[in-house]
């Protein structure tokens, strides 16, 4: 302060540029409506005899900038005279203006043209701190203006205030904020740490022929204010981003698919399975029948991109023969062909791991295939020709499935499948074939009664059992569909019902999965 001035204009007899109200004494508090909301103080800084022209408002004094001259302290009467003589009041008027030169405790952060501007600062501060806070926020600073003369296009841009005032919050800091599709997960000064947290996720899934791996959700990390104590424990934060929670999706029963190889698949118990699927009876799945399924969902779901080249067959292209020495619906390969090669790249991309797409960018033909040769019959086929399929034998409710079961008090096997229908309802072949059994059985077979066996060739034979009474003979040529018998409950049987059973090379297999 040993360059200071008297202002010109309080010494020469006109209205000055500003405005001189009064003086205040150096501890005296301004009584200004536009500070008195707030609990920081405008003081004036300690001033000598000289300089003592404040404004009343906002306690600020006279000042000239310090750029204005480099004069050595001088009395008023002397300066009076060289203002007077040299037109320092032109100078002044035109190059420079009156200004407050913004103090905050102590320290000076800049000059304005009116101490409004640092006020409006100040309150565009707090308002923001309360948001981030989340409550009323007051700056607790000194705030001095002091009076200055400033070059007119040297005044402080009034941004570099609120940066200033923000970083003395400290409520609030300044960091590196990890949000994930907008939700808060924590924040970190280093955002190195933040981007390594979030690489070590992505890992897992990333391998030599990763071409891209990208999180499904927003993840976004922005330098922002936020209150000092947010989360910024990275093993916390790691913790909820690799959180597991359970969604549910579809499956579509495959064959040879059971229940509980389906609940084990999909780590669930039977009963959670069952829970997913109310309604669904657990031992008659179907092929295409749709179950919920637990899936498990990480919160943060890691997308890779890989191109891989892999080869692939090539089918052979059919021709069909014609053979008259064959029955319609027969065929029989002549030249089975060989199969092509082809060499195909594509972008793979995974979920998670799972593949989700595949596109084919590239398709190269290593190897043609050969052409397969069929011969197709033209022979018109005896009804009594098996036709490689089965139909049900009769409609009823099935009392009693393949395989072990607790009946007559115990555990036992059973061999076929148990169809209940009213008495006398017909029974017929499944499939073409021949009658090599059609009567009542003894000994080992007493339980059957009355009961046919058709072979339908290739091994397989199926058994109607329980009749009340026979249709056929031995020997005889059935074709699908013909009645063999009528429902009945003779030798070991409950109720009226048919025992439909079906071998295959003499061997017992679950009927089931071989009727439509
Ligand atoms: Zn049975």
């Amino acid at each position: 302060m040993d360059e200071i001035l008297h202002s010109p204009d309080r010494k020469s007899a006109g209205e000055p540029a500003y405005r001189v109200v009064e003086t205040l004494s150096a501890d005296q508090e301004a009584p200004a409506a536009s500070v008195s909301s707030r609990l920081h103080r405008m003081t004036s800084v300690a001033a000598d005899g000289l300089t003592v022209a404040r404004r009343a408002a906002a306690g600020v004094f006279h000042r000239a900038d310090s750029a204005a001259a480099g004069h050595k302290l001088m009395g008023p009467l002397i300066f009076l005279l060289v203002a007077g003589v040299l037109g320092v009041l032109l100078v002044v008027n035109t190059v420079y203006m009156p200004s407050y030169v913004v103090s905050v405790d102590g320290v000076v952060v800049g000059t304005v043209a009116e101490p409004a501007v640092f006020e409006g600062a100040v309150e565009r501060v707090e308002a923001r701190a309360a948001g981030i806070l989340g409550h009323d926020y007051t700056l607790n600073h000194e705030i001095t203006y002091e009076f200055a003369l400033t070059e007119k296009d040297k005044l402080s841009p009034v941004g570099e205030f609120e940066t200033y005032l923000f970083d003395q919050i400290g409520e609030v800091m300044k960091s590196y904020v990890l949000t994930v599709d907008g939700e808060f997960i924590g924040a970190a000064t280093d955002e190195a740490q933040l981007t390594a947290m979030l690489d070590a996720i992505k890992a897992p899934y990333v391998t030599d022929t990763t071409t891209s791996a990208e999180f499904v959700e927003n993840v976004s990390i922005v330098r922002e204010y936020t209150p000092s104590d947010v989360e910024q424990n990275l093993s916390v934060m790691n913790a909820v981003l690799t959180e597991n929670t359970s969604g549910q999706t579809t499956y579509e029963v495959q064959k040879g698919d059971t229940f509980m190889q389906l609940a084990y698949d999909n780590n669930m118990t039977m009963a959670e399975l069952e829970a997913l699927n109310p309604g669904i009876d657990i031992n008659k799945l179907y092929i295409g029948q749709i179950l919920n399924v637990k899936e498990v969902v990480p919160y943060l779901s890691v997308k890779t991109t890989e191109t891989v080249t892999y080869t692939e067959p090539i089918a052979c292209p059919v021709e069909e023969v014609k053979d008259d020495s064959m029955y319609q619906g027969d065929t029989k390969v002549l030249d089975a062909g060989v199969e092509g090669v082809a060499q195909i790249t594509a972008d793979i991309t995974y979920v998670n791991g799972n593949e989700r797409e595949r596109a084919v960018t590239d398709t190269v033909t290593i190897s043609e295939p050969t052409t397969k040769v069929v011969a197709v019959g033209t022979k018109a086929r005896p009804k009594t020709l098996p036709n490689g399929y089965f139909i049900w034998p009769l409609n009823g409710h099935i009392t009693s499935y393949f395989g072990y079961r607790y009946i007559f008090g115990s555990y036992s096997y059973h061999s076929g499948l148990d169809i209940a229908a009213p008495y006398g309802t017909s029974i017929k072949a499944a499939d073409g074939g021949t009658v090599v059994w059609s009567g009542t059985g003894t000994g080992s077979n007493w339980s059957y009664g009355k009961y046919v066996i058709i072979d339908h060739g290739n091994g397989l034979q199926t058994y109607y059992a329980h009749c009340s009474s026979l249709a056929v003979s031995t020997g005889d040529k059935v074709y699908q569909g013909q009645v063999v018998g009528y429902v009945g409950a003779t030798g070991r049987a409950s109720g009226n019902h048919c025992h439909f059973q079906v071998k295959i090379n003499g061997t017992t297999v679950n009927p089931l999965s071989y009727l439509p």
